[in-house]
C-alpha cells in the first residue's frame, strides 16, 4: 500500500465514463453533452433522477461503475473559469462521489490534484486520474488505507513532495455502515468508522499543516448526520459531529497563520458510500425522497462550493459549515 503512480496516456475509462448513458432512469436519458445542461435555469427537482431507485446494494467502499443509475461529477458539465490556477489540492476519497467532483472540478479550475482512495477502489481511481489529466493538469494517485497513522503521513508526504507543495487540503474519506440497533455495533466497526473519519482527519491535517502557506485552505466533509442523526448511523452521525468541532477548533487555531479551515455538510448525496452502507437492497429505493426537493444530490451539485471554498473568492469564511441537503436538515 502506499505505492504511488503518476498514471498517464490511457484513455479508455474516460471515453467509457463519457459516452455511458450517466443518468439513464426510467426512460429519461439526460443529454449532458452540450455542457451547459447544469447551469441552465431549470426546476430543480426534476434536474436529476428522482426516486424510486432499482434495489442495489454492494461491499463497501463500492463501485461508481456498480451504481444505476451511474452518479453525475460534473463530468460533462463542470466549467472551469480560471478560479484556482497554479493551486496544488490532495483530496482523500478522491475516486468517487463527492470527492470526484471536486477533483474534477478543481482540475478544470487549473489546480494539479492528488487523490486518495482504496487500493480496490482503483477503477474508479483511474478515471479520475484521466479527468485530471484531460485538463493539462497533474494527477497523482496515492492508494492506501488512512487508518493506519504512518501511512497517513506518507500520503501527506508524497502528495507535497510530487505536486511540489500543498494549498489545499480536502479531507473527504468516510465509513459508514448502517447497524439498526446498538446491539449490532461491535466496537472492530465503532472503532474503524472513527478510524477513518476522525483520526486519519487529525493525523492528514497534522502532516499536512508545516507546508500549508498564507492562503492555504483546508476542507472537512461533515454531514447533516452531524445535526440530525439517523438511528442506524449512531457511529458515523458521532463522526460527522466531530468534523464540525475539529473544523471550528482548527479554524480559530490557524486563522493568524492565514490558513482557512470549513466543513461541507452534504445532506443524500447519491454515491457508492450509499449501496455500500444499506443493509437491504431495497433501503436505497426511496433515498433523498424525504427532502422539499424530493430526490437526492448529485455530486456534481456540491462540486462548485469545494471550489468557492479551496479559492480566494472565500476569503472571510473560516471555522464555517456549508449545508447543501435539499432544503432538509441543518447547517
Ligand atoms: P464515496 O464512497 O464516493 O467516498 C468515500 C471515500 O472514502 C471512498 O471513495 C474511499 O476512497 C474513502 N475511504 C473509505 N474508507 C477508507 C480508508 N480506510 N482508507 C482510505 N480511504 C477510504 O462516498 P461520498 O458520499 O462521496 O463520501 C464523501 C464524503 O461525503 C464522506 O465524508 C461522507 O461522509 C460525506 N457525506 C456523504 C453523504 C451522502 O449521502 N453520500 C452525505 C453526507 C456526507
Ligand atoms: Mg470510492
Amino acid at each position: 500500500m502506499g505505492n504511488m503512480r503518476n498514471v498517464g496516456g490511457v484513455t479508455s475509462g474516460l471515453t467509457a465514463a463519457l459516452t455511458a448513458p450517466a443518468l439513464a432512469h426510467q426512460g429519461t436519458v439526460a443529454d449532458y453533452s452540450s455542457g451547459v445542461r447544469q447551469s441552465s435555469k431549470q426546476d430543480p427537482t426534476t434536474q436529476y433522477p428522482q426516486p424510486p431507485f432499482p434495489p442495489q446494494r454492494q461491499e463497501p467502499p463500492g463501485l461508481t461503475s456498480k451504481m444505476t443509475p451511474r452518479p453525475d461529477h460534473g463530468e460533462t458539465s463542470y466549467r472551469g473559469s480560471g478560479r484556482l490556477v497554479g493551486r496544488k489540492a490532495l483530496i482523500t476519497g478522491g475516486d468517487s462521489g463527492i470527492g470526484r467532483a471536486a477533483a474534477i472540478a478543481f482540475a478544470r479550475e487549473g489546480a494539479d490534484v492528488a487523490i486518495n482512495y482504496l487500493p480496490v477502489e482503483e477503477p474508479d481511481a483511474q478515471e479520475v486520474i484521466e479527468f485530471i489529466q484531460a485538463e493539462g493538469r497533474k494527477a497523482v494517485a496515492i492508494p492506501g488505507d488512512i487508518r493506519d497513522e504512518n501511512f497517513c503521513r506518507k500520503l501527506v508526504a508524497d502528495a507535497v513532495h510530487e505536486l511540489d507543495g500543498l494549498d489545499i487540503l480536502v479531507n473527504n474519506a468516510a465509513a459508514q455502515v448502517g447497524q439498526h440497533s446498538i446491539m449490532d455495533l461491535t466496537t472492530e466497526q465503532f472503532d474503524s468508522t472513527f478510524k477513518t473519519n476522525v483520526y486519519a482527519m487529525f493525523w492528514i491535517t497534522k502532516a499536512a499543516m508545516p507546508h500549508l502557506k498564507p492562503g492555504a485552505t483546508i476542507i472537512n466533509t461533515s454531514s447533516v448526520q452531524a445535526y440530525n442523526p439517523s438511528p442506524s448511523l449512531l457511529d458515523y452521525a458521532q463522526t460527522k459531529a466531530c468534523i464540525v468541532s475539529f473544523t471550528k477548533s482548527l479554524a480559530k487555531q490557524v486563522a493568524k497563520q492565514g490558513i482557512r479551515v470549513n466543513a461541507v455538510a452534504p445532506g443524500p448525496f447519491w454515491t457508492p458510500l450509499q449501496p455500500s452502507s444499506v443493509q437491504a437492497p431495497e433501503e436505497l429505493g426511496t433515498f433523498g425522497e424525504e427532502t422539499p426537493l424530493g430526490r437526492p444530490g448529485q455530486p456534481a451539485e456540491l462540486g462548485p462550493l469545494y471550489v468557492l471554498l479551496a479559492s480566494q473568492e472565500s476569503s472571510y469564511a473560516t471555522g464555517q459549515v456549508y449545508g447543501m441537503s435539499g432544503g432538509k436538515g441543518y447547517p
